[in-house]
C-alpha cells in the first residue's frame, strides 16, 4: 500500500547503485548484503527488500505485496540467485501491505521468525480482526464531514477488505524490536531506529560501523511518503510526527550514511533529503494558510490546492488523506480552527472567527 502521490527533485542526492535489480535479480549493496523487487500493482511498480547475510541464510527486509505476481518474483529469486538458500529471519518495517503482504507466507515456508515493531504486528492483526459494519459506517461519515465525495469516501471507509486480500496470515507470533535495541545479523550489528509519521513505529535500520541505513519508507530519493490521518485517530498529527522523525534523524545520523530504501535507488545525502522533506511539506501547509485567510475551506476545498493533477478515487483517497494530515499540523500549531459550518467543516485561521460570520459558505 505505498501511497504517494507528490513528487519532488533529487537534486545534489548521489546514487552510487544507479541500476535497480531486474526480475529474478538481485544487486550487491556490500558483501553479503543483496538487493532485489517485488513488482507491485500501482503506479509505484516495485517495493525494494533487501537480504543480509545471516549465519547459512539470508535475513531479508520487507516481502512484497501478496499478489501472484509477487510471489512469482519471490519464486524467480528463489530458484535464481537464492537457489538452495534459506531465510532465517523475516523483518519488516511497517504494516502497509507492500512491505508485509508476504512476511506470514515466508515465515510458514522456511520456518523464520517475524521480527518487527509492537504498532506493526498489532495494527495488521487489528485489520485483520475488525470486520466491524459500525466502524465502515463511522469512517464514512467522518470523511463526508470534511466534504469528501460519496464514491471516495466510500473507497475509503472499506480500505480493510482491500487490505487483507493484499497480506498473507501473520504467524501466531513475533519478536518485537524496539527503539535503540540492538539487533545481530550474521557478523553485523544494527540499532533499531522507529520512525513514525508514514506509519506508526516504522522500524529503520542503522549499521554504523558500514554506515547503511534500511530506511524503509521514511526517506525515499524522488516521491514523499504518504501521510495520512485515518478515521479512528482523527484528530491525530502524523504530519508532525513525520518532520519529527525526520530531525531525529539528521540529528543522528551523518549525511554520507547509504540510504537503502523501500523505493527507487539507494542513495547518499540524507540530511539533504530530510530537509527537501521538511520544506516540501511546510510549503504545502503555507498554501493552507494563504488560503483559510482568504476564506473557510473544507479538506475537500483545499485538496486540488496541495495536489494539482487529475486523481483517480485510489489516489483522491490518499491525497485527502494527506491533506488532513497538514489541516491537523496547523490545527496543532494553534494557526488554524476548524470549525461547523452547516452540515460540514470548514477550516479558518485561528481566532478569526470567519466561519462563524459565514463568510465565503
Ligand atoms: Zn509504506
Amino acid at each position: 500500500m505505498e501511497k504517494d502521490v507528490s513528487a519532488t527533485r533529487p537534486a545534489g542526492l548521489r546514487f552510487p547503485f544507479p541500476q535497480p535489480p531486474g526480475p529474478g535479480e538481485v544487486v550487491a549493496i556490500r558483501d553479503d548484503i543483496l538487493w532485489a523487487r517485488i513488482p507491485l500493482p500501482y503506479q509505484l511498480d516495485h517495493v525494494n527488500i533487501y537480504f543480509i547475510r545471516d549465519g547459512d541464510g539470508w535475513a531479508v527486509v520487507d516481502t512484497g505485496i501478496q499478489t501472484d505476481d509477487a510471489m512469482a518474483a519471490w519464486e524467480a529469486l528463489l530458484r535464481g540467485p537464492l537457489c538452495g538458500e534459506r531465510i532465517t529471519r523475516v523483518i519488516v518495517t511497517h504494516f502497509h501491505p507492500d512491505h508485509i503482504g508476504l512476511a506470514g507466507w515466508l515465515c510458514a515456508r522456511f520456518g523464520a521468525p517475524l521480527l518487527t515493531s509492537l504498532s506493526t504486528y498489532m495494527s495488521c492483526k487489528v485489520v485483520s480482526l475488525a470486520r466491524d459494519e459500525g466502524a465502515v459506517t463511522q469512517y464514512f461519515d467522518f470523511y463526508r464531514s470534511h466534504g469528501m465525495s460519496v464514491e471516495v469516501a466510500g473507497i475509503v471507509a472499506i480500505q480493510g477488505n482491500d487490505y487483507l486480500r493484499h497480506v498473507a496470515r501473520l504467524p501466531h507470533s513475533y519478536l518485537r524490536l524496539l527503539m535503540s535495541d540492538s539487533l545481530e545479523i550474521g557478523s553485523r550489528s544494527f540499532r533499531v531506529l522507529t520512525c513514525d509519521g508514514h506509519a506508526p513505529e516504522q522500524i529503520l535500520l542503522y549499521c554504523e560501523a558500514e554506515n547503511l541505513l534500511f530506511a524503509a519508507d521514511q526517506v525515499l530519493e524522488r516521491i514523499t511518503p504518504n501521510i495520512s490521518v485515518a478515521a479512528e485517530e482523527r484528530d491525530c498529527d502524523p504530519l508532525g510526527h513525520f518532520l519529527r522523525s525526520l530531525r531525529f534523524l539528521r540529528a543522528q545520523l551523518p549525511e554520507d550514511v547509504l540510504i537503502l530504501s523501500s523505493h527507487h535507488r539507494p542513495f547518499l545525502g540524507l540530511h539533504q533529503r530530510c530537509k527537501e522533506l521538511e520544506s516540501h511539506h511546510e510549503e504545502r501547509c503555507d498554501r493552507i494558510r494563504r488560503a483559510c485567510a482568504i476564506r473557510p475551506h473544507s479538506v475537500a476545498e483545499l485538496l486540488p490546492l496541495l495536489f494539482e493533477r487529475k486523481l483517480d478515487p485510489h489516489q483522491m483517497s490518499f491525497a485527502f488523506t494527506e491533506t488532513l494530515a497538514h489541516v491537523n499540523l496547523l490545527l496543532r500549531r494553534g494557526e488554524i480552527e476548524t470549525r461547523p459550518d452547516g452540515n460540514r467543516l470548514v477550516n479558518v485561521p485561528a481566532g478569526s472567527g470567519l466561519a462563524k460570520s459565514g463568510i465565503g459558505s
